[in-house]
């Protein structure tokens, strides 16, 4: 039978750009629907504008550590609506190379909503199209708790376009971007109050660098609140919204931002016309090649629920370009030793185990930590502290875990994160020369 396409990618976001370009470069006919922004959540509504408000946040730090270094000048200000606003033009640009890219590769890119019919067929405004394989890459969307007044709370996706800087934010939550954006208001100069449900925010994180960055976070003025959760919101006629906690306490504020997770964008796909099967926790089920319960249905990104990152989204986009139209060159993805950095400030940069995950996998653990101050802040007023940490199997000697919370952690432990899948030991370590003089240095030098 004839199809339209060999591909029909729904997304263009991190993992469904990935797999219809090289798709289209090993030859295949290639069709891309994408309802909303080229690019998807990581370029329009995560990692890069995120990234770039942590830039912005972290000035008003430099600053005030300049004076340490002999630099005075007037009074800082700060304004958010120019940050947004470049920051608009910068994703706009984004866009334009998304767009190229996809179209000079010879996919053709249909700017719209896409619902699945049958199988082998998509519909797009209102036209239809058939492929041999229809790959699902449609991602995720924030999801925020019903509770009473929850429309009165913003999530990431609005974050990015709020008009003004909140003067007082409540934030709600404790994963990645819960702290992120915590730091973000913060550094920006709003008076930011973070609420999580348990004892100690990053669950899944080493106990150490939670205990670390909640102690370096409290430095900085973020009132943590753990144990606490938001039980309503109201508004109040002067627009100062109240969040009543669970215990009965109110915080009044100007901002509540959610982020409580994820949940993936399934919306008016059509998988009701497919045999395509979900997980307990409501994302596309697959198995280890991303083949749903629909043979000639496949899903890549957030929506398997697998790791929510990009690089995880772009290594499987490939897989599956590979996988069907250049088998001969598909590898496996390796979800072993995935590195990660959270763009808190300071950053947390981690990969392999937590000491926890070492000990309860049976390693009997050698564990190797160093606080210090790093040099640069030595002329400055700031006590901030930075945590690295290496954990390590006593029997072989082989470095389970590098974990660090400080300036630049996630520049630093993706270069380690090589050594990590290389298999290097303790020894290597040791046998490391240093760059003087770094922070960096000290992951060779831990005694
Ligand atoms: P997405 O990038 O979400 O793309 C899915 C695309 O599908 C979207 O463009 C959507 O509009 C489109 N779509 C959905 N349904 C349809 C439909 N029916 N028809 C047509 N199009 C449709 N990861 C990192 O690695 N580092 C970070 O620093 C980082 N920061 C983040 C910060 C925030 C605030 C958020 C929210 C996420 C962050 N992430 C980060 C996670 C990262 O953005 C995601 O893991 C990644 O974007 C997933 O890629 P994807 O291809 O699965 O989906
Ligand atoms: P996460 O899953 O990381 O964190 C969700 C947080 O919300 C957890 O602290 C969770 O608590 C809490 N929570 C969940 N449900 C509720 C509820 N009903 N009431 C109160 N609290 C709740 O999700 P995020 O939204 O922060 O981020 C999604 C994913 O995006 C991340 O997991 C990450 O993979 C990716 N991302 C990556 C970034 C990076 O690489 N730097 C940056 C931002 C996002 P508990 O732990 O108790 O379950």
């Amino acid at each position: 039978m004839a199809f339209d396409f060999d591909l029909f990618v729904i997304g263009a976001g991190s993992g469904g750009v990935r797999a219809a370009r090289f798709a289209a470069g090993f030859g295949a006919r290639v069709a891309v629907a994408e309802s909303r922004y080229l690019g998807g959540t990581c370029v329009n509504v995560g990692c890069v504008p995120k990234k770039l408000l942590v830039y912005g946040a972290h000035y008003s730090e430099d600053f005030e550590q300049a004076h340490g270094f002999g630099w005075s000048a007037g009074q800082p200000s700060f304004d958010w609506p120019t940050l947004i606003a470049n920051k608009n033009r910068e994703i706009e640009r984004l866009n334009g190379i998304y767009r190229n890219l996809l179209v000079n590769s010879g996919v053709t890119l249909l700017e719209a909503h896409a619902r699945i019919k049958d199988p082998h067929t998509v519909e797009v405004d209102g036209k239809t199209y058939t492929a041999g394989h229809i790959l699902v890459a449609t991602g995720g969307w924030p999801q925020v708790p019903d509770i009473p007044g929850k429309e009165h709370a913003i999530t990431s996706n609005e974050a990015f376009f709020l008009k003004t800087l909140p003067r007082r934010v409540l934030v709600v939550g404790g994963g990645y971007i819960a702290v992120e954006f915590a730091s973000i208001f913060n550094g920006m100069g709003a008076q930011t109050t973070q609420v999580y449900r348990g004892p100690l925010f990053l669950r899944g994180f080493d106990q150490a660098v939670r205990e670390h960055l909640r102690d370096e976070l409290v430095k900085k003025g973020i009132d943590l609140k753990f144990d606490a959760d938001v039980a309503r919101i109201d508004k109040r006629a002067d627009g100062t919204l109240a969040a009543t906690l669970k215990d009965g306490s109110v915080i009044e504020t100007d901002c509540v931002f959610y982020a409580t997770g994820r949940r993936p964008m399934l919306d008016n796909l059509g998988l009701e016309n497919t045999g395509v099967t979900l997980d307990d926790k409501g994302f596309i089920a697959v198995d280890d090649e991303y083949r749903t319960s629909e043979p000639s249905i496949l899903a890549i990104g957030d929506v398997i629920g697998r790791v929510p990152l990009t690089p995880v989204a772009l290594a499987e986009g490939m897989a599956v370009a590979r996988r069907l139209f250049r088998p001969e060159e598909y590898r496996k993805v390796d979800y072993k030793l995935i590195p990660t950095a959270v763009f808190s400030l300071p950053n947390i940069g981690t990969v392999g185990m937590t000491t926890e995950e070492a000990r309860a996998a049976g390693h009997t653990v050698k564990l190797f930590e160093s606080r210090f101050r790093p040099m640069k802040l030595t002329l400055t007023e700031s006590q901030e502290k930075t945590l690295m940490k290496l954990i390590v199997d006593a029997d072989t000697d082989k470095v389970l875990g590098v974990h660090m919370v400080g300036p630049d952690a996630g520049e630093i432990v993706q270069g380690i994160a090589i050594a990590l899948k290389a298999g290097a030991t303790k020894r290597v370590f040791d046998d490391t020369i240093g760059i003087h003089p770094t922070a960096a240095e000290e992951f060779v030098t831990l005694r």
